[in-house]
């Protein structure tokens, strides 16, 4: 094994699937063998100064930078690096910067932080694959230039009205633009004068001229480039005219030597656009052959969780969670701040695959992805959230002793460590019951139960509060019955229960977060709905996806990093929070229950 997958931790074998037979397929048949790359992107004059690639196969996860990751982009980037590392590849990471609206340096950051959260890199081989599309801006310039240039492509002055209009409709074929047999002459002086700042945004577009009457709308002389007097993020106020998302997007993958272009299922009819493009493109000899190929798969949705870009940013502006990293988001940033692992991230994607029909995931196997990579990986230990007090009194006033007690039940290289026993401890609420109901087993009074890594305890009753609360559970110890020590097992109790010393504990702040969402498909009709009735995902917020409690926890938590995990014995994994926590005062959030208390009652 590499070191590199030894990192990774639980491994699962690739599954197969239609991506992974293609690249199988174009490998066998050396498709892409003799491609040259300078190094560097671009186009064909550049890239043949270069060897060989050495990469047997190049892709790429385009983020446009005008938001934080979600869990539907995580599977994406598995997938994208996924195929590089299991090929002998590169995954490039470019930021999708075309759009001069919208696009932050804040965005940039959280995305590059988030990729290798996950346990990625586009760094490699001596290679260092980050890339803004927005550095290609000349390329494309020229590019359009060049179409123009071989009667491909023209400038259309119609209004956006008048060119929505003459588009057609699926049955009906679209109208030729008046301007459509302008001269090439005529067509570069005015893309000339677009980039000059002449015009107004919306004066005039360049469009590909391809066919009005073609069935897929995608074809009828398509958009390439408009005016837009916008500062952009990187290039500032250099241009005043911006390509449209489906011409930059092939020739950004096409400059990168990008050989497998993996996108979602709507992508599926701008493939022909696509392909269309680059062959025009390598025809001018402006771009390398083989061409990049176009893959739709089918994207990620989830149960419980809304994944559009849109509808988080509402969630965050208007304040119904406290910000992009709020635990209860399906964020990059959240799920990191809830605790979620980039092992189970990696995990759940391999178990979801990839499909080219679209699907609705179940939330839970998100979460026992989750589950999975924490019970192998994180220490045990002891919190008791709704803490009731237990004397002992007949344990000696004033005198403790120590407990040891094992990190993980079945790795004990996981090592030991100790909890302090004394007469007053903390125990659950639910641990005793003044009146058991049937089958109850752990404290009543005259009832037996294990305190666990510690002594069988003789309940005697309990204190009371004028209302009628119970504030205090009684009962005697057994010296002779100290787990670890012999003889210790000689008295049979069928209850065990978890405790806290009351003069070593420690009182923290705990969230417990459950889902933020109380239906499957926020936003979806409920029954007695009338027909075409829409409704607002914001109604379908669980108003209890966070309780905010002080609990008691074992004096070792002290000492808790933040971001490290923990099982709390029978409540679930935990993290230190990565934020709020300080330095011996860490505070915890509840990642996930230990058992699924939504779908599949366990
Ligand atoms: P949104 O639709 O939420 O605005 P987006 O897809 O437009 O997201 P991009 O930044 O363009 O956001 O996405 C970057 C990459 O992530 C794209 O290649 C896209 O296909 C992929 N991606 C986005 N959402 C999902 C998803 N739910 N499942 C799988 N891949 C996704
Ligand atoms: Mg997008």
């Amino acid at each position: 094994m590499s070191n590199a997958a030894k990192n990774q931790g639980p491994t699962v074998a690739p599954a197969i699937n239609f991506i992974r037979n293609i690249v199988d397929a174009d490998l066998a048949s050396g498709k892409y063998a003799a491609r040259q790359w300078s190094g560097q992107p671009g186009p064909a004059a550049q890239q043949l100064t270069g060897s060989t690639d050495p990469a047997k196969i190049r892709t790429r996860f385009p983020p446009e930078p005008n938001g934080y990751l979600h869990f539907g982009h995580a599977k994406s980037i598995c997938l994208n690096f996924g195929l590089a590392r299991d090929y002998g590849g590169h995954c490039h990471l470019r930021f999708d910067d075309t759009n001069p609206e919208k696009e932050e340096q804040e965005y940039v950051d959280s995305i590059i932080d988030s990729v290798k959260w996950l346990g990625f890199s586009w760094e490699g081989d001596g290679e260092t694959n980050l890339y803004y599309a927005s550095n290609y801006f000349d390329w494309m310039v020229q590019f359009a230039e060049y179409l123009l240039a071989s009667g491909h492509a023209y400038v259309d002055s119609q209004s956006a009205d008048e060119m929505r209009t003459a588009r057609g409709t699926l049955t009906e074929a679209g109208k030729n633009s008046p301007f459509r047999e302008r001269s090439i002459a005529d067509n570069l002086d005015l893309f000339k004068r677009m980039q000059a700042g002449e015009f107004a945004d919306g004066a005039h577009i360049v469009r590909a001229k391809i066919d009005m009457a073609a069935p897929n709308i995608n074809l009828r002389d398509p958009a390439i480039y408009r005016i837009r007097h916008a500062t952009h993020h990187n290039t500032g106020d250099r241009w005043c005219v911006y390509p449209m998302y489906t011409f930059a997007h092939p020739i950004e993958d096409a400059l990168e030597n990008v050989t497998h272009s993996i996108c979602t299922l709507e992508f599926a009819d701008q493939r022909p656009f696509y392909d269309w493009l680059l062959e025009r493109l390598a025809e001018g000899g402006l771009l390398q052959r083989p061409l990049p190929q176009q893959i739709e798969f089918s994207r990620l949705n989830l149960t419980y969780v809304v994944l559009s870009k849109r509808k988080l940013i509402q969630l965050v502006e208007e304040k119904h969670v406290a910000g992009w990293d709020d635990p209860r988001l399906p964020t990059l940033v959240g799920a990191r701040r809830r605790g979620y692992t980039p092992e189970g991230f990696r995990l759940f994607a391999e178990r979801v695959g990839v499909s080219k029909s679209d699907s609705l995931i179940e939330y839970t196997l998100l979460e026992d992805a989750m589950r999975e990579v924490m019970n192998e990986s994180a220490e045990r230990r002891v919190a008791v959230l709704d803490p009731l007090k237990l004397i002992i009194d007949n344990y000696p006033a004033g005198q403790s002793e120590e407990c040891v007690v094992h990190n993980h039940p079945f790795k004990p290289e996981m090592g030991t460590r100790i909890m302090p026993f004394s007469g007053e401890l903390w125990i659950e609420r639910e641990d005793f019951m003044e009146e058991p109901s049937k089958g109850y087993r752990r404290l009543f009074p005259g009832n037996m139960a294990r305190l666990r890594h510690g002594y069988v305890v003789k309940c005697l009753g309990c204190d009371k509060d004028a209302s009628g609360r119970v504030i205090a559970v009684h009962c005697d110890y057994l010296p002779e019955t100290k787990s670890g020590t012999p003889g210790s097992d000689s008295i049979k109790v069928k209850g065990n229960l978890h405790w806290v010393s009351v003069a070593h504990g420690y009182e923290a702040e705990v969230r417990l977060y459950d889902r933020l969402f109380s239906c499957p498909a926020p936003g979806s009709r409920r029954e007695g709905d009338a027909e075409g009735v829409e409704r607002d995902f914001l109604e379908d917020i669980n108003p209890n996806s966070v309780a905010v409690i002080r609990a008691w926890l074992e004096p070792a938590l002290r000492e808790a990093k933040a971001e490290e995990r923990f099982q709390f014995e029978r409540h679930g994994y935990f993290v230190a929070d990565r934020i709020d926590s300080k330095e011996g005062s860490p505070v915890f959030n509840r990642t996930v229950t230990l058992k699924d208390s939504w779908g599949n009652k366990a």
